[in-house]
């Protein structure tokens, strides 16, 4: 899947399916994220191994959605991350063992940047006044981000896109927004963000409010990295550009 993709309703084409099938390893997420790929994901051919990145983090730390399943949007979360890195590597090193000081060095090096820019956003999230932490997006992807640093967040769908926005949905996150005088939302990359329009024109109608719809290049890096070149084409890139354009837009005096 390409930037910008939206692996909730990704399907695959025939290329993917034939690399699949002549692929020594597959890497998946693992808590259903590509919601329309999981049969092929999950079911190794004769030789072939499989990784579900996530295994690993306990159960009670998984967030789940309303109809039961989990919410997989865990990269939110940095420290959840550093588990998958570590599998990711870990697995490498089983497939390859020839190089695997090679792996485990480099993973040393990656962990230590994770962690280091978790601190960075843990410090520019406090800065933000505790009352102005609301998070909306189009998906509510950003759940395990919330827990992380302290917001609180909603989204217009569910923790998936594959169902469609309900007008109930439009009008029930209007209504948070006119009711709480909510000053901004934000749009995601892979998401089109006709959805959240609908509801800022719903609140300016009904409250007289004028919502801002951060968007263009500041929207937020949700479920898919950015083009090579921009701030989001790596994952340490994307969760620091998301911070920043989050507390620009949230009244932080300096991010
Ligand atoms: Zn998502």
């Amino acid at each position: 899947m390409g930037p910008g993709i939206d692996p909730h309703r990704y399907l695959p084409t025939s290329g993917d399916v034939q690399k699949l099938a002549v692929a020594k390893a597959i890497f998946h997420h693992g808590l259903h994220l590509e919601g329309k790929m999981s049969e092929i994901l999950e079911k190794p051919r004769p030789g072939q191994r499989t990784l579900a990145v996530s295994k690993g983090i306990p159960e009670s730390d998984l967030r789940h959605a309303d109809e039961g399943a989990h919410d997989p949007h865990v990269w939110f979360d940095p420290i959840f991350w550093l588990i998958c890195v570590q599998n990711v590597a870990d697995e490498l090193a089983i497939i390859d063992p020839e190089h695997a000081p090679e792996y485990a060095s480099r993973a040393t090096i990656y962990l230590a940047g994770i962690r280091k820019t978790h601190e960075d956003l843990e410090r520019i999230a406090q800065a933000i006044p505790k009352a102005k932490r609301v998070l909306v997006t189009s998906h509510d992807a950003f759940g395990y981000f919330g827990a992380r640093y302290g917001f609180e967040v909603h989204g217009l769908q569910g923790v998936s896109t594959a169902s469609e926005t309900s007008t109930k949905d439009v009008v029930a996150l209007a209504e948070l927004l006119g009711k709480n005088r909510i000053e901004a939302v934000f749009c995601e990359t892979s998401v089109p963000s006709k959805g959240l329009e609908a509801v800022l024109d719903s609140v300016n109608k009904k409250y007289g409010l004028k919502v801002k719809l951060i968007g263009g290049d500041d929207s937020l890096y949700s479920d898919a990295l950015g083009e090579k070149g921009t701030a989001g084409d790596t994952y340490v890139g994307m969760i620091r550009h998301n911070m920043q354009i989050i507390a620009r837009s949230l009244g932080h005096p300096s991010p």
